[in-house]
């Protein structure tokens, strides 16, 4: 097979995969990075600190104040009428001895601050177009672009999402499952200040989540029943409004909308392996779970970082060294993704669950959480994924 020959192609342009490829590249290879302009992406990523540091020390942001707006609270009301209910629960960044958990950003500059960065390697090319077949050939990946052409390279990242054609290809198992809920996400404009703290009321089906965006706007993370999402989206502006304000507890005032509501369909996904014989995957093509507890980027971040780190390790000069990145990198990211996946999966059941015994056990961990400060402090380095 012919076709033009690089050492490194990234498949998908959301954040991971530029992160990736500014990765890759920031490494010394020649990269071809197939980044297909999508619709722009609607969603907001509270990120932790820990992916903050990363991707300031990678020069993909500057001061995080340019494009974000610091979390340094989360309150959690339980807002459910259960018999048990957990204590309402502040969360302070002081407790951690920080400033802020992390920062909030919308993905549409953040994406566009990621692409400055990568503008700045010559090593990189982006090409617009995406994958459409991949197949191994001797020591290298063939992927065939959209527009018929082929390239190919010893080292395949596939930052692809959910569907991800280079964890099909590669042969790497994925175990999915859809839920019922979905995620409706907009922002607001508040009548009363948010400050910054983000603000959770659990409810049976699911979180409703006000995350600050700067003075009284807020990014609102709702995640009910897909049913109830589309009624409530059928409504009308003023419907929707109504809801809002009756599940805020009507503590942020009137409310109004600033941008159109948009609907995520919610499941999880999991990968045996992350990565094998020259293949690695990062952020969605990887791992997807609900967006409770701003886990899915930050972990996707993370993935990169580790990429970073095995290309570093490995290096280039060896004659498998694209397996042997691979292999690396599967092994450094095994333990992060059992632990991550299985947090977020507790934690929605938890949240979900109709019975005592699990109401129980979460009213009683938040009760722990509250009073106990050593624990407190072990679990702010589980959410913000500390190692
Ligand atoms: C409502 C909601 C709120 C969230 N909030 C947070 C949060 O607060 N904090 C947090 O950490 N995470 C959050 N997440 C998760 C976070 O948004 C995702 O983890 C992250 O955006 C995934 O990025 P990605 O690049 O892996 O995938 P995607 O953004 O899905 O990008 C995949 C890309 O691959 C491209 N692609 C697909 N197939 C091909 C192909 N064959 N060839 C070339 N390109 C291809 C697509 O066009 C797309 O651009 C949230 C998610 C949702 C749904």
């Amino acid at each position: 097979m012919s076709g033009a020959s690089t050492q490194a192609i990234v498949v998908g342009g959301g954040l991971a995969g530029v992160a990736a490829a500014v990765a890759v590249a920031q490494a010394g290879l020649e990269t071809v990075h197939l980044a297909p302009v999508g619709p722009p992406d609607r969603r907001t990523s509270a990120l932790m600190m820990p992916s903050v540091d990363y991707l300031q020390s990678a020069e993909l942001i500057g001061a995080p104040e340019e494009l974000g707006h610091a979390l340094s609270q989360i309150r959690i009301i339980d807002a459910t009428h259960r018999l048990i209910r957990a204590p309402e629960t502040l969360f302070d960044a002081s407790d951690a001895g920080i400033a802020a958990f992390g920062w909030n950003f919308a993905n549409a500059p953040l994406l566009e601050c990621f692409h400055a960065c990568a503008a700045r390697y010559g090593n990189l090319a982006v090409q617009t177009v995406g994958a459409t077949n991949v197949v191994r050939d001797g020591t290298d990946w063939v992927v065939t672009l959209g527009d018929g052409r082929t390239v190919r390279a010893p080292l395949l990242v596939g930052a692809d999402g959910k569907k991800s054609l280079v964890r099909s290809a590669a042969g790497l198992r994925a175990s999915e499952r859809s839920f019922n809920q979905s995620a409706l996400v907009c922002d607001l404009d508040l009548t009363r200040p948010i400050g910054s703290t983000s603000i959770e009321f659990h409810y049976p089906r699911g979180p409703f989540t006000l995350v600050p965006a700067g003075g009284n706007r807020a990014n609102l993370v709702w995640i009910d029943d897909a049913t109830v999402l589309a009624e409530a989206q059928a409504g009308g502006t003023e419907h929707l409004l109504a809801i809002f304000e009756e599940r805020s507890q009507r503590l942020f005032g009137k409310m109004s909308l600033a941008s159109p509501s948009h609907v995520f369909p919610l499941g999880v996904l999991s990968v045996d392996r992350a990565g094998a014989d020259g293949v690695v995957l990062t952020g969605e093509s990887a791992h997807a779970f609900p967006p409770i507890g701003a886990q899915g980027l930050n972990l996707g971040l993370r993935d990169v970082a580790d990429l970073a780190r095995s290309l570093a390790e490995v290096g280039s000069s060896r004659g498998d060294w694209a397996v042997a990145v691979s292999q690396d990198y599967a092994k450094r990211r095994a333990a992060d993704l059992a632990r991550t996946g299985g947090m977020v999966d507790t934690l929605f059941r938890s949240l979900l669950a109709d019975m005592l015994p699990a109401q129980a056990l979460r009213a009683g961990g938040l009760w722990a959480l509250k009073l106990t400060p050593a624990l407190r402090k072990q679990a702010f380095s589980l959410g913000m994924g500390i190692r």
